[in-house]
Formats: C-alpha cells, sequence, structure tokens
C-alpha cells in the first residue's frame, strides 16, 4: 500500500515469479488460440505464456514488444474479460487464464530488471510531428521511432500520458506505471514537447513550415459534455474529468487537497453510467465521502460501465440509482445540496453536496478551426480514410484514437494507431521519393 495525499493507493500488487509460473504453466497452449483473436491488437497470447511457464522471462518480453508498447498499462487496464481471457478456452469452466495480470508480471520484471534491449535503427526515414500523447500518439511514436523515424510528440499539458495519467485513478493504474511507459518511449529517441497546445502555441501548417514531414492528431475527446439543466452553475457541480484530475494532483502532492472537492465526509452523487462515473465514483469513497450513489437514467442492463467496474463499485459501497432521470440542481445559497430526478413514478429528491457529471466527452475544435482542409463529421470526429491508413482530408496530415472512433478503450487506440503509423510510413517514404 502507498500513503499519499488524499488517500492510500490500494492497488492489487500482481503476481510474484512462482505465481506468474504457475499460472502460466496451466494455459494449454491451445492449437488454434482463440484469445489472441480477443486481443484487438493480437499479442501473440499463447508464445508469451509458455516462455513464462519455462521461466524465460526476457524472451516473454521480446514476445509482448512485437505488438505492443504499453505492456505494464494494458496488463492493468484493458478489459480482460471482454477481450483475451473471455475468449481463453478455459473461460467456459470460468477458470480462463489469468492473461492480463501476466501480461502486467513480464512489463513489471523487465522494468525491475532492466532487460530493455531495444535496437533502434538511425532515424533516417524523415520527421514526424505527433499532436497528443495518449495511447495513440504514445503508440504512433513508439512505432515509428523503432523503425528509423525522427519523431517529436508535442502535448498540452504538464506532463504526457494523456488519460493514462490524468483520468485512470491511480488506485487501478499507478502513475509511476505510465511515468516508467514513456521512459521506455523516450529511450528509443522520441523528443517530448509539454505545455505545447496545438493551435495555440504552433499550428499544423507551422509544423509542416518547420520541416516535419506528416503530422498526427492523437488528441482524443477532452471536452467532457455537461448537462445543462437548471442550476448548473451552483458550488458544488463539477465534471467528474476535472475531479479525477485534481485527485490525482492532490494524491501527488502537486495540490492541495481543499482544491479537490470532494471531502471527507461529503455526500456525492455522480451522473452517469459510464466507466468515467465509476471512477469518479470510486475516488469519492477512496477520499472518505460519507456517502456516494450513481444516478443513471436508464436501467442497469443499459450502463455502459463494464461489469467488472460495476461490480468493485457496488462492493465498495456505492450506491445505485437506475431510471433516474437529472431535471434540476436545487441550491442552499449559492451551493448545490440537492438533485431532482424524474423516476417512474413521478420526481424525487436526491441530497448530495456534490454533484460529479460524468455523461461523455467530445473532441475540441481547436486543430481543426486553426488549420484549413480537416474535415470533421457532425459530431466533430475527425474524417480519416483507408488508404494510406488514417490520413485526414488534409495531405500528410493522420489521426488516430479516440478523435476519429469515439470515446472506446485504451487498446482501441493503440490498434488504430499502429494501423496509422503503417500509413504513415508508407506516405513518408513515398513523399521522399518522390521529393528526389
Ligand atoms: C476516467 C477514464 C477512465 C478510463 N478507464 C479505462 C480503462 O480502464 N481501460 C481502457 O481500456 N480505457 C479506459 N478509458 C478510455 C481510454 O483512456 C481512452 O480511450 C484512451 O486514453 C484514448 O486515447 P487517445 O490517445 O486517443 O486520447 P487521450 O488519452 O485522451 O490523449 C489525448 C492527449 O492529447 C492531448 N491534447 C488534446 N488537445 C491537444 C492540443 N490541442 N495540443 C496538444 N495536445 C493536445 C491531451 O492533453 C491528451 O494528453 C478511460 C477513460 C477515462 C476518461
Amino acid at each position: 500500500m502507498e500513503s499519499k495525499g488524499l488517500y492510500i493507493i490500494d492497488a492489487d500488487q500482481g503476481y510474484n515469479m512462482l505465481e506468474a509460473v504457475a499460472e502460466a504453466k496451466r494455459c494449454l497452449n491451445c492449437k488454434n488460440p482463440t484469445c489472441i483473436g480477443g486481443c484487438p491488437i493480437e499479442n501473440d497470447i499463447p508464445e508469451f505464456i509458455k516462455e513464462i511457464s519455462k521461466g524465460n522471462f526476457g524472451e516473454a518480453r521480446e514476445i509482448l514488444a512485437r505488438k505492443t508498447n504499453l505492456p505494464a498499462i494494458c496488463g492493468r487496464v484493458c478489459p480482460h474479460d471482454l477481450q483475451c481471457e473471455g475468449h481463453c478456452i478455459l473461460a467456459k469452466a470460468g477458470k480462463e487464464i489469468n492473461i492480463g495480470k501476466l501480461e502486467r508480471f513480464v512489463a513489471d520484471f523487465d522494468h525491475t530488471m532492466g532487460l530493455i534491449n531495444e535496437k533502434i535503427p538511425r532515424k533516417t526515414r524523415g520527421k514526424v510531428a505527433v499532436i497528443g500523447s495518449g495511447p495513440a500518439g504514445l503508440t504512433i511514436a513508439g512505432d515509428l521511432a523503432k523503425i528509423g523515424f525522427n519523431v517529436v510528440v508535442y502535448e498540452a499539458l504538464p506532463e504526457p500520458g494523456g488519460i493514462l495519467l490524468y483520468g485512470i485513478p491511480d488506485f487501478r493504474l499507478q502513475k509511476d506505471v505510465v511515468r516508467r511507459e514513456i521512459r521506455k518511449i523516450e529511450s528509443y529517441g522520441v523528443t517530448f514537447m509539454t505545455n505545447m497546445v496545438a493551435g495555440v502555441d504552433f499550428t499544423v501548417d507551422t509544423l509542416f513550415q518547420s520541416g516535419f514531414d506528416a503530422a498526427f492528431i492523437g488528441t482524443g475527446t477532452n471536452v467532457s459534455n455537461n448537462l445543462d439543466i437548471p442550476g448548473k452553475s451552483l458550488k458544488g457541480v463539477e465534471l467528474s474529468s476535472y475531479f479525477l484530475r485534481t485527485s490525482m494532483l492532490a494524491n501527488e502532492g502537486k495540490l492541495n487537497s481543499s482544491d479537490v472537492i470532494v471531502k471527507e465526509g461529503s455526500k456525492v452523487i455522480v451522473i452517469g453510467g459510464g466507466n468515467v462515473a465509476m471512477d469518479a465514483a470510486r475516488t469519492a469513497v477512496r477520499i472518505g465521502a460519507k456517502e456516494v450513489s450513481v444516478v443513471y437514467r436508464r436501467s442497469e442492463e443499459d450502463m455502459p460501465a463494464t461489469r467488472a467496474e460495476y461490480e468493485d463499485a457496488l462492493r465498495e459501497g456505492v450506491q445505485f440509482r437506475f431510471n433516474s432521470n437529472p431535471i434540476e440542481y436545487l441550491g442552499r445559497g449559492d451551493e448545490v445540496c440537492a438533485i431532482k430526478v424524474m423516476t417512474e413514478e413521478g420526481e424525487e429528491i436526491l441530497e448530495g453536496d456534490v454533484m460529479l457529471v460524468a455523461i461523455g466527452s467530445k473532441p475540441a475544435k481547436r486543430i481543426v478551426s486553426t488549420t484549413e482542409g480537416i474535415d470533421v463529421d457532425e459530431k466533430g470526429y475527425v474524417v480519416t480514410r483507408e488508404k494510406p491508413y488514417g490520413m485526414t482530408t488534409l495531405k500528410g496530415v493522420f489521426a488516430g484514437g479516440d478523435v476519429v472512433h469515439q470515446p472506446a478503450t485504451v487498446v482501441k487506440a493503440m490498434k488504430e494507431a499502429k494501423k496509422v503509423a503503417e500509413g504513415i510510413a508508407a506516405y513518408v517514404d513515398a513523399k521522399k521519393l518522390l521529393d528526389l
């Protein structure tokens, strides 16, 4: 357990060597492994597990590195029950191999022992700018640097990592794990420039003027939707994304606990039914809120949060109100004290002194509004094409991750980014050939 500013980080410690080998030995090494099909980036799962079972952790690491730059992260936050583990043949008997934990073991062992020995070629194939450093940007940067591209990542925030750093709470993904994965990508020769906002500090056009051959937009969906109901300006109403970010900063001692809206003894209502709502609720529990309820407008079955996240929230004492549609925040003076919801039985008033809104997010317009020629759809998502994969309507400008396909998962952003990296490489190689 790690004691920090705001609450105790009670993260699962993962396997030790004996446990990992024992778990790996349970793998049946199927002739037609279904687990691979469950992994969006098609990690060679039986192969890396076989190496663990023989004690060859370095070999296991090499196998994972063929497909992923972020094994320590995927091993912790992928929805394994819906992916690899859900597709494991042993899942039918409820005895699936704990693939996520094994991936995490290999990545952590690699880090502890300093096994990394990536042979990175000289940077001779061209210069690529990556805007945004979430899993999409990090994947592009890692994949391109490993095949000889000179990559510079521009990140708006003071530290790279995107949602991995500022969104997913530290009790599920410790921040030192994110930082060390970024250091690994940095060791491939990638340059990170932070506090650099595209559309403010530079534009896509200025990138090309300064000699980049291609640019990648991986800026995610960092505009959170707000609930437009009376009382939304009352004190105590806050976006969950802001709450998660301030809690993370306070936990690291970079912000005063008094700047975090949830306090010990708060009565918190979280509005929404996705994984962000679960994270906000569980973080509030850890801070010491007296009562935490999630209010969701549809039924339990309709809730978009993954089953595992929902069950963890229930186990930790979070209460759920389904089929309750918020219609008004009520205040005492300028502070919120309750929310009025419409249920099947009529209006109901739920008391609370903190309201956290978690009802989705969308892309910002900063880049497309300062660059001519990048088309977006009616919801603001960047339009890309199949050939070269991921190129936008503006030549040489590519996009991938949540900013293209809507908020999804870390591994989905990685999967798309891997394909876009191939598209960028093909485009830059062709461009260089024609330039000659
Ligand atoms: C609270 C929360 C919990 C989640 N939990 C999970 C989970 O457990 N498992 C899972 O698989 N997925 C989870 N997700 C979803 C997952 O994190 C996202 O799908 C993924 O991070 C998207 O990656 P991305 O690289 O496209 O964007 P992001 O991670 O959003 O990264 C975008 C980056 O671009 C930067 N940026 C934005 N605009 C600019 C600009 N103009 N100039 C420069 N930089 C800019 C941002 O600061 C950010 O660093 C969660 C999401 C949230 C919000």
